[in-house]
């Protein structure tokens, strides 16, 4: 193994997790003098996944096949789906921004359930505003979260069914905050609502690569693509190198921080091959299950949205409930979809319910001893709590859409296979009893060493994880 160099900070993987937590030292004049990134994929841009589709050799943006090459999942109706590239899962996330709800963070104090994370929504709340600016998030005035700070760009226009709601529910139904942009920003175009949002033939949705691939080229930062980190050699409570394979060789270089972004299979991948003694890692990996819902509408063109998805709807999410089962947060889809009966075309809607799972400690990333780089994905399946919700759906469904023009409505019987948001597997907890890392990020058996991503959340909530997880990324940075 060869000794190429030593650094003030080596940063693993590039995507939103890193990248804020850059973004953040930068602004604030704190980037150290010799910066080393180390990134497993290579920079590929949109131009050059349309080529690769063209020419078949993928039947989709989203990189399917190179998550379950990097990963042994033994449960395959459960895919765990990320780009393994520069920019990670930017280049092909939907760019739903929702922050997440206060009592999220305190799910153990207001309904028994769960875990209550170490930290406020309110310790978190200026870097919601901040993570927001810097993605130019679309959205409206009033919000069911508190927030300090306004949307940076104009909502995206609601349906015309959206706008029956939004007037019922006011706050509890909002123009969904998205960085899919509602208007031409730098260079950013407008969402056409195209439905591809894996491959955005216009540059519309916020990536790493157009607003923060720049802090790549600063004179203090060396980033290596093509290298994957495989572990961390640690010695009492320090980490004192970190090994990486480039090009089929093995390399190691120290630091004086350390800080893993590399999603939630990975940073717990990463430890675990560390010898990383902490009871904690890599367990109670999980995600959100969704499934969808079709309004027949009788009379009324749905018709008007300016994006894929248009609104988002609190109605069954922070409710007393939640001690019973999980949350829900309802999306309004507005992707080209149509009703199949003459005349009545779009006379229809379609809705996406999302529910909150409680992490279990059962369902975990494990290391594979013929292939320690490769990682094993052990998940059972949803809990009680996530099924609970499921039973209710249709009762609550009928109190939250009583009197509205439907003709009927159909409920998907089965879950969506992924949210594609993979969380909780190094939980954030007060002491190292009951968790990995401290609510400033960093772990709790190593003082050298910062853990980022949605990998520390001890709760979920039914929210889109990627603004919360680029605030959190912020606030690490500025704790420092
Ligand atoms: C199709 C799709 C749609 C999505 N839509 C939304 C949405 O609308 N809203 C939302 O909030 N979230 C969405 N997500 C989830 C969102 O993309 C993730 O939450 C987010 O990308 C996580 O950021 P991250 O930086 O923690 O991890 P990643 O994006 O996974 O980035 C990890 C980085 O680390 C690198 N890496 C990993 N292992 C190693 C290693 N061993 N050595 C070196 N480098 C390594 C990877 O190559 C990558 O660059 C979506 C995801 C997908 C796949
Ligand atoms: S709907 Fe179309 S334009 Fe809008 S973000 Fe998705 S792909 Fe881009």
């Amino acid at each position: 193994m060869r000794n190429i160099s030593s650094y003030d900070l080596v940063v693993v993987g590039t995507g939103f997790a890193s990248s804020f937590f850059l973004y953040k030292l930068h602004k604030e004049n704190k980037l150290p003098k010799k910066v080393l990134v180390l990134e497993r994929g290579q920079i590929i841009s949109n131009g050059h996944k349309r080529n690769e589709i063209r020419e078949g050799k993928r039947n989709s943006g989203i990189n399917y096949r190179e998550s379950n090459q990097s990963i042994v999942n033994k449960n395959p109706d459960k895919p765990w789906i990320f780009d393994p590239n520069f920019g990670g899962s930017s280049n092909c996330w939907t760019g739903c921004t929702p922050r997440f709800m206060p009592n999220d963070f305190q799910l153990k104090t207001k309904y028994g359930r769960g875990l209550d994370w170490p930290l406020t929504y309110d310790e978190l709340e200026p870097y919601y505003g901040e993570a927001e600016n810097v993605m130019a998030i679309s959205g409206p005035e009033a919000t069911p979260f508190p927030k300090s700070t306004k949307y940076p760009l104009k909502p995206h226009a609601l349906t015309t069914f959206d706008t029956l709601l939004a007037k019922r529910y006011n706050e509890l139904y909002i123009s969904q905050p998205t960085a899919r942009a509602s208007e031409k920003i730098g260079n950013r175009n407008p969402c056409c609502s195209s439905s591809v949002c894996d491959l955005c033939p216009v540059e519309a949705k916020f990536t790493i690569g157009n607003g923060l691939k720049y802090l790549y080229d600063l004179e203090s930062v060396e980033l290596q693509t093509g290298a994957e980190v495989r572990s961390l050699q640690v010695e009492g409570g320090n980490v004192k190198g970190v090994e990486y394979r480039l090009k089929g060789k093995d390399y190691v270089v120290t630091s004086d921080l350390v800080v893993l972004g590399a999603n939630a299979i990975f940073n717990a991948n990463i430890l675990l091959n560390s010898g990383d003694s902490n009871p904690f890692v890599g367990k109670g990996l999980t995600e959100q299950f969704g499934l969808y819902g079709y309004f027949y509408l009788s009379g009324l063109e749905n018709v008007g949205g300016s994006s894929i998805i248009t609104a988002n709807g609190y109605m069954l999410y922070d409710t007393n409930e939640r001690s019973n089962y999980g949350a829900c947060l309802i999306e309004s889809h507005n992707g080209p979809y149509v009703r199949g009966e003459v005349g009545k075309w779009r006379q229809i809607a379609k809705y996406k319910f999302i529910f909150e799972d409680i992490p279990d400690d059962k369902n975990r990333v494990l290391i594979n001893t013929d292939n320690p780089y490769k990682p094993i994905v052990h998940f059972e399946g949803p809990s009680k709590y996530v099924l609970d919700a499921k039973e209710n759906l249709s009762k609550n469904v009928d109190q939250v859409f009583s009197g509205l023009p439907i003709e009927k409505y159909v409920l998907d019987t089965h879950f969506q296979k992924t949210e594609y948001h993979i969380c909780s597997s190094t939980r954030m907890s007060d002491n190292e009893k009951n968790g990995v890392v401290q609510k400033n990020l960093f772990h709790h058996g190593y003082n050298n060493l910062i853990v980022l991503g949605s990998s520390v959340f001890p709760a979920i909530s039914p929210s889109n994880p990627t603004l919360t997880l680029s605030a959190l990324s912020l606030m690490a940075a500025d704790k420092l």
